[in-house]
């Protein structure tokens, strides 16, 4: 199954691009299937919408029609109901029923005549104000003739266009073929009846296409029961004409209709040219297309007959095109779709965009995070990466590899004597020489102050990493040139190879640590290899560490005491605090198996002021006894120095505490305590030395070469380190070295003693160069306070012949 993560990743559009493009293909999707369900819903919608505005258009020109044939019948009902119509009244009734309808609508009165009835007609027409009153055949020319003579005629006596100019007096509405047809079922039928497709005149506004209603009435109290009745009593005809187009225009302008259908009425006639009347947007276009059917193939369309008497017509409505374009529903939700998906990627490609640059700024971060500012080096977060890396595919059967980790020794000093600058500059040039010194493959880098780390691949013998290890160490002693300084530096380096029981990086680096601590155990500027013994030494280490630190708690720390001895008498003259352990499991412990443990852990401190307590407490019981020596001793580690404030405020407080004087007391201080020591340690030992208490420089000759620190400290007495007191008998250097010592002191005006005294040979030797006062097995060894409380009693110490112990198991 192939890591589809991986895979994304991969992939050349980056994995924030995804999401977007799917949103993308989404919207699309989802746009256009709204707009294919919004549209069919809309055209339905439309679809319902116009059928039923096309309807109401439907309704309401049958409506006017009927309306106008109803206003006929009222006419006719209008005859029925008088005896005699005269011009004036047929005037005054039309014009009140017809108020509405008489600018559309023309109708008259064409009484019937009989051929034998026509002269006296006309004469009497002539009378009634309408001069050369003819009756004439029916024309739609300007000047009709005079009528021949017929059986029967149908002249225009009365009309609702006053005019007799326009309104056609006269005229024989029977001779014309459709309207004499139209008299003929109308007197036959008694009913209004109509033709349809007539030309009406008008001499204004010409000649249009309409319909003729007529209808018949009879004389009063005839019976109208049979055709022939019918025929024979009618009086006469009402005959309207309504020009059809403006009728409707006249309908169809008094009704409040949505403008969202075209009309298109045709007549019933087969060989009709076109629609006779047309509504709405392609009103005006094209008039003239034959086949109704041609026409609207591809669009929707409603249709219904429209009657009028017995003139009818298809009326065709369609869709006009103001009502087509409100689909426009569908494409405002496709475009809101379309929209908001729009706006969905846009926030989704700005995120991307906030994402990416997220992104770079994390890599960069990240990156920084890896690097060491000060040289660029890889920093313990890179090397741990590299590492875990380097275990995990050796676990896997990959090479094996060492680590290597470095110290530059005393870089301390340089920090401390040329200032920080400096030593950056320092470890910017060891930098550079590692660099050269370690190969192409392998991977270094600085965890912080002069620690440095080396991942070195392929070790198959340990001896690579070894000679890695010399070359560094020896790339380092050359002397580095830094701003007209020549600085020495040494280095230490720790060796842990990779073994499969390894639990992880931590552990490796562990390991390499540990050699590391070993390598400046065993006297720096060298290299360890770390090994399984090392690591049960640390342990135990650690386990002691934590067993001191309860031992404080339950007082299972106890001071010995070793006499200080006047050479040639034997008298007490001081006494050194010597501490010592009562083990639970152990036994009695010196302190070479734990200060060095207290000094790494810290527990130095409480331990160096119980120490100052407990010896100035059973001092203070001496005094009080009489039985004080002159002098009480007591170690004071480097360490001490650190919490300077409390170290002098310790020592003040105790003093106090115990009413001793100040200047019964010494502090012994070891060469590299003072070759180190700081300003501050510089002020603190000023201080104490004001207060009157004394400084002896403890195991003096083993340190330093420089004896500098003579001159800058007031120091009270040099203590001679054992080292050179053992031999000072059986090697004529050694003498040398003390006899130079002693003098030394006696000419800067300090005391000497002489410590490791153990045989007679040596205390007399030292007597003979000057020194006067020893301290060692030879008077006695350290001792518990009931011992030296016997000595100290007796005042004085008869020197042993042999010594307690042999030299080679010395303590220290
Ligand atoms: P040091 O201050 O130089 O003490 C003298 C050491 O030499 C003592 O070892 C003592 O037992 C040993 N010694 C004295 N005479 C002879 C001799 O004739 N022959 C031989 N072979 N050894 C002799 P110790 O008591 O084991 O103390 C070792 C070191 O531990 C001390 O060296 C001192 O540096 C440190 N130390 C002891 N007590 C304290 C303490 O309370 N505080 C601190 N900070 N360090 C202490
Ligand atoms: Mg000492
Ligand atoms: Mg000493």
């Amino acid at each position: 199954m192939p890591d589809l993560a991986a895979l994304a990743n991969n992939w050349p559009v980056s994995r924030h691009a995804w999401p977007m493009i799917a949103a993308g293909c989404l919207g699309l999707i989802v746009a256009a299937a709204s707009w294919y369900a919004v549209s069919i819903w809309e055209e339905r919608l439309a679809r319902a919408e116009f059928t039923a505005v096309a309807n109401e258009y439907a309704t309401a020109l049958q409506n006017g029609l009927n309306d106008y044939l109803d206003h006929i019948v009222a006419v006719r009902a209008f005859y029925d109901a008088s005896r005699e119509v005269d011009p004036e009244e047929f005037q005054s009734f039309t014009r009140h029923i017809l108020q509405d309808y008489a600018d559309i609508m023309r109708l008259v009165w064409a009484p019937r005549v009989t051929r034998e009835e026509r002269p006296a007609f006309e004469r009497e027409a002539e009378k009634l104000g309408l001069t050369g009153y003819r009756i004439r055949t029916w024309s739609l020319g300007a000047n009709p003739d005079v009528s021949p003579p017929r059986d029967e005629y149908f002249p225009i006596l009365y009309s609702t266009v006053a005019s007799q100019r326009t309104a056609s007096f006269g005229l024989d509405i029977n001779s014309e073929p459709v309207r004499g047809e139209a008299i003929r079922l109308a007197r036959e039928r008694d009913a209004l009846t109509t033709a349809q497709a007539v030309t009406i005149r008008n001499p204004i506004k010409g000649r249009r296409e309409g319909i003729i209603a007529v209808i018949p009435v009879y004389r009063h109290g005839t019976p109208r029961d049979s055709v022939e009745d019918r025929l024979d009593n009618t009086l006469g005809v009402l005959a309207a004409a309504i020009p059809i187009a403006v009728a409707f225009d006249a309908i169809l302008d008094g009704v409040n209709l949505p403008q969202t259908v075209d009309l298109h009425v045709y007549g019933s006639s087969k060989n009709a040219e076109g629609p006779v009347y047309v509504r709405g947007a392609s009103a005006s276009s094209d008039r003239s297309i034959a086949k109704p059917e041609k026409e609207f193939l591809n669009q929707p369309q409603w249709s219904t007959i429209l009657k009028a008497g017995n003139a009818s017509w298809r009326l065709i409505a369609t869709p006009s095109q103001q009502s087509r374009s409100k689909y426009y529903r569908a494409w405002l939700v496709s475009l809101a779709v379309v929209l908001l998906f729009s706006a969905i990627l846009a926030y989704m490609w700005a995120s991307f965009r906030h994402a990416r640059r997220l992104e770079e700024v994390n890599e960069k971060i990240l990156e920084l995070a890896e690097t060491d500012l000060l040289t660029n080096l890889a920093n313990r977060r890179a090397f741990m990466k590299r590492l875990t890396m380097a275990i995990a595919a050796a676990w896997r059967g990959g090479s094996p590899f060492a680590v290597l980790y470095l110290d530059i020794d005393n870089f301390k000093d340089v920090n401390d004597t040329l200032g920080h600058g400096m030593g950056d500059l320092l470890l910017k040039e060891v930098v550079h020489r590692l660099n050269h010194a370690v190969r192409a493959e392998d991977f270094l880098a600085r965890f912080g102050g002069d620690e440095f780390a080396i991942f070195m691949d392929n070790v198959t013998e340990p001896a690579q990493a070894g000679a890695l290890a010399a070359r560094i160490g020896g790339v380092l002693t050359a002397p580095f040139s830094l701003k007209g300084h020549k600085i020495r530096v040494t280095s230490s380096i720790g060796i842990a190879l990779y073994a499969p029981d390894v639990t992880g990086p931590e552990e490796m680096l562990m390991q390499a640590d540990l050699a590391l601590y070993r390598a400046k155990d065993d006297g720096r500027n060298c290299y360890r290899f770390h090994s399984r013994e090392l690591d049960s030494e640390v342990h135990e280490r650690v386990q002691t560490a934590e067993e001191l630190r309860i031992a404080l708690d339950h007082n299972e720390l106890e001071l010995y005491y070793q006499p200080q001895v006047e050479l040639a008498t034997g008298r007490i003259v001081g006494l050194e605090a010597l501490i010592r352990w009562n083990h639970k499991t152990r036994g009695l412990l010196t302190p070479g198996a734990f200060i060095a443990i207290a000094e790494k852990t810290g527990t130095i401190l409480p331990l160096g002021q119980w120490v100052f307590d407990e010896a100035c407490r059973q001092f203070k019981r001496w005094r009080d006894e009489g039985i004080a020596p002159l002098i009480l001793s007591v170690n004071v580690s480097g360490v001490q120095f650190r919490g300077a404030c409390e170290l002098e405020r310790e020592v003040e407080s105790s003093l106090t505490r115990w009413q001793i004087p100040p200047d019964d007391l010494e502090l012994e201080l070891t060469e590299s305590v003072l070759m180190q020591a700081t300003q501050r340690h510089r002020t603190t030992l000023e201080k104490l030395r004001r207060l009157g208490i004394k400084i002896a420089i403890d195991d003096f000759g083993t340190g330093y070469s420089s004896l500098k620190y003579l001159t800058t400290y007031s120091v009270n007495r040099l203590k001679l380190a054992p080292e050179f007191v053992f031999r000072v008998t059986v090697d004529y250097r050694n003498a040398a070295v003390v006899k130079a010592a002693i003098r030394l002191a006696g000419e800067l005006g300090l005391d000497v003693i002489a410590e490791g005294v153990e045989t007679d040979a040596q205390m007399r030797f030292l007597l003979g160069a000057g020194c006067e006062r020893g301290q060692g097995y030879y008077f006695s060894p350290p001792v518990d306070v009931a011992k030296v409380t016997e000595l100290l009693r007796s005042g004085r110490i008869e020197p042993q012949n042999q010594p307690l112990r042999p030299a080679s198991s010395s303590a220290a």
